[in-house]
């Protein structure tokens, strides 16, 4: 392999060491790794195609003298899944999920761990220290253990009790800090140095950055095969690539992916990037809101998620807001509940149970997308970098099971009896409110179901055009109608014309989602008619489901 270690500050090129983590020549931590891109551009494709998706293919780009990937759980090579749900939801059709809970250890450290634990190995080093938020303790230590390291788990106080088991369970030993993590980290640095010991030094990281960038190189080669290849580049990128940051070493180590790709004349643009922060402990995003060049600190981080709560960024802001207004990227940042809302929203629409870290990623989305940054026509990659397991009580609230007791004497007869059958008529959906949805276009019909069903019990009757509508809700008398405007047979307006003639049916409520805008004359054809007026694609607003539960009641 053939890489250098360049200084970012002097320029100045030495070769890698895995324990020298300064510029020989002006003392600067940040340094990156370059290779010969000239000569990869060549030969690296046809290697590739023969090779396995997993973060390996991509060897001859990271800095490993001789890689060795007996250490491997193979990570990297997650899989790109198209959000169809949610980009309905939001009326954004190409949002893709970078999944990268299918890590080894379920989050996207993995990757960081599989390359540092591998050059450490290479260098010989037998113990290392690593502060952390839980994810990166976690995945160095199932890799330190694979590679006989002893790791030193430096974690703040709130990082989640199942989290820190788990890091014991590898054998590392876990040091719980009360403080914040920047203390934390401090704390830790004082540790290593003291004893002599290699320190994860987080974005300073060389093979940190570097293991990222793989992200990258997957996102275009799984783009390029839904949507075929640039315009004149054999792979192609998204519009947009949104991750939720705590100290930026995601997004800075992408973005190099990118640039090396660009360099080697894969692709001829880059995403933008946007950068997530949680509200609670947001410095990048109030810094670069206000056009700041160096970052702002938070003290005292005001989230509950652990995870994201680097406080000062240090100098990963200055390189990150260098990629944000180099792409026309943006910062943004979202409340703790609106991440806690997302995750469901994630699990409900599309089977995805993310950690509230990657919650805030998708809080930020919809923010974006609500603002009009991201546009409805922009093919837009979220990087879901952790998974939740198991769910917190705190994150699903009450009222989430439903409890059936069994009295005794039905458990010695094998067959159920009439104590059984009637427990189970408190859970019997004949009890929930009556929606009737009329719509004619099936994948609309499917998703108001969808929405319905993931956020309260109801029972759910559909039709399919305005003259079955009408039918079905004289036969049923629903709690709520959910009514579209255009539609075969019959239309909307006449529909709720026809309801409000008869006495059984003049006083059920109605909701209009239409995906037309009303002209001011079909306003008034509706006025004192409806409950309420939905466009398409405001279905995400927490307003649609307090307006169904308010007019149900
Ligand atoms: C570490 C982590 C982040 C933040 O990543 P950075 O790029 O280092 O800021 C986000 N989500 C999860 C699940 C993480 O573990
Ligand atoms: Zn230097």
């Amino acid at each position: 392999m053939t890489f250098i270690i360049k200084c970012v500050d002097c320029g100045h090129n030495a070769p890698y060491y895995p324990t020298s983590t300064n510029c020989p020549k002006c003392n600067s931590q940040w340094r990156e790794a370059e290779y010969d891109y000239e000569a990869l551009a060549k030969t690296l494709p046809a290697k590739l195609a023969t090779r396995p998706m997993n973060l390996w293919r991509y060897r001859e780009l990271l800095p490993l003298r001789n890689p060795n990937i007996s250490l491997s759980l193979g990570e990297g090579g997650s899989p790109l899944i198209r959000a169809v749900n949610l980009g309905m939801m939001l009326g954004c059709p190409n949002i893709y999920i970078k999944d990268e809970r299918q890590g080894p250890t379920a989050s996207f450290k993995d990757r960081q761990a599989a390359v540092t634990v591998a050059a450490l190995k290479e260098a010989g080093i037998t113990e290392m220290v690593a502060a952390s938020t839980g994810n990166v303790a976690i995945s160095y230590s199932a890799y330190a253990a694979r590679a006989g390291i002893k790791l030193w788990a430096f974690v703040t106080s709130l990082v989640p009790a199942v989290k820190m088991r788990e890091i014991a369970l590898y054998g590392s030993q876990v040091i719980k800090i009360t403080g914040s993590y920047d203390e934390c980290k401090q704390v830790a640095s004082e540790f290593a140095r003291q004893r002599g010991l290699y320190q994860d030094m987080g974005a300073r990281t060389i093979t940190s950055i570097e293991a990222m960038k793989t992200i990258a190189f997957e996102i275009a080669e799984q783009i390029t095969a839904i949507q075929g290849a640039g315009e004149n580049t054999p792979l192609r990128t998204p519009d947009w690539y949104v991750q939720a940051i705590s100290g930026g070493m995601g997004p800075i180590g992408i973005y190099k992916g990118f640039r090396e790709m660009q360099q080697m004349g894969w692709v001829d643009r880059i995403p933008a990037f946007a950068s997530i922060q949680a509200e609670g402990c947001a410095p990048m995003v109030t810094s670069w809101k206000k056009g700041m060049e160096k970052s702002e600190k938070v003290v005292s981080p005001k989230t509950r998620i652990e995870t994201l709560a680097t406080g000062d960024p240090g100098r990963s802001y200055e390189f990150l807001r260098k990629i944000t207004d180099d792409t026309k990227g943006v910062f943004e940042s979202a409340p703790d509940e609106d991440a806690f809302r997302a995750m469901h929203v994630l699990a409900k629409m599309e089977g995805i149970s993310a950690e509230p870290a990657a919650g805030v990623a998708f809080a930020g989305l919809f923010k974006l997308i609500r603002a009009g940054i991201i546009k409805p026509s922009d093919t837009v990659v979220v990087n879901c970098t952790g998974h939740t397991m198991p769910a917190d009580a705190s994150i699903l609230g009450e009222n989430w099971s439903r409890d059936i007791t069994i009295p005794a004497k039905e458990r010695e007869d094998s067959t159920p009896r009439e104590g059984l059958l009637s427990a189970l008529t408190q859970v019997a959906p004949e009890r929930f409110p009556k929606i009737a949805i009329v719509e004619d276009t099936t994948e609309a019909r499917r998703l108001i179901r969808r929405i319905l069903q993931s956020q309260g019990n109801f029972t759910i009757l559909e039709a399919t055009n305005g003259r079955e509508g009408l039918e079905l809700i004289q036969r049923e008398l629903p709690d709520l109608v959910i009514l579209d405007l255009m539609m075969p047979e019959m239309d909307g307006f006449a529909v709720i014309e026809a309801l409000r003639s008869k006495q059984e049916t003049a006083t059920i409520p109605v909701i209009v989602a239409t995906a037309k805008e009303l002209t001011p004359d079909e306003k008034n054809r509706l006025g004192g008619q409806i409950q309420s007026l939905m466009q398409k694609g405001d279905f995400l607003n927490d307003e649609f489901l307090e307006e169904v539960k308010s007019l149900i009641k």
